[in-house]
């Protein structure tokens, strides 16, 4: 179900070309990011909105707001609470007001050092295709939703990523847990693109 309505919404689009970039993680996660920033995820209320019927538009997993692309993957109590487990792990306060369209551009005034704005970036990135990718196993396989799994499952899919794809020496496994925004330890090759 899920893979079907994905393909029919995004079968019309697409155009690699106009993925914003982040070198650090898959072309697929770029992709995925690009279709948030033009809401072409397949939602409720995008459903909704392409005329495909629906029982109510009420989100599934906290049963409370009309389910937006910014509902599932950001203002979710579910997806908040995973949020707030990645700021925490970057030593980030909660800072209210930021939409998910600049988390996912990379806004944040905090994280200054442009490599380690990368890294972040990066991490927001994969934050945002977990959210997703666990929101849809729960709706459509009933699986439980356990935030600190889904932060975990953050923590090691963006090292294994980033590690892949720097060509200088990145964090240590146990330095990227405890301290991911330290730039003494984090040496992440600065290319364009
Ligand atoms: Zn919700």
């Amino acid at each position: 179900m899920a893979k079907i309505i994905d393909d029919k919404l995004i079968s019309r689009e697409t155009t690699p070309s106009a993925t914003i970039k982040n070198n650090l993680v898959p072309q697929k996660i770029g992709i995925f990011v690009w279709r948030i920033l033009r809401k072409r995820i397949a939602v409720k209320e995008e459903l909704d909105r392409r005329g495909i019927d629906l029982d109510s538009l009420l989100c599934l997993i906290c049963n409370d707001a009309v389910k937006s692309v910014d509902h599932a993957i950001y203002s979710c109590k579910s997806a908040q609470e995973v949020w707030i487990g990645i700021l925490k792990w970057w030593n980030l306060p909660l800072q209210s007001g930021i939409t998910l369209d600049e988390m996912i551009k990379g806004s944040n005034a905090l994280v200054s050092v442009p490599r380690i704005k990368r890294i972040w970036q990066a991490v927001v990135w994969v934050t945002c295709y977990l959210i997703w990718k666990n929101r849809n196993l729960k709706v459509f396989q009933n699986d439980a939703w356990a935030t600190s799994k889904i932060v975990s499952e953050v923590q090691v899919k963006s090292f294994e990523w980033i590690k892949n794809r720097s060509r200088k020496l990145f964090s240590s496994w146990h330095q990227w847990i405890i301290s991911p925004s330290s730039p003494n330890v984090l040496d992440v090759n600065l290319d364009p693109g």
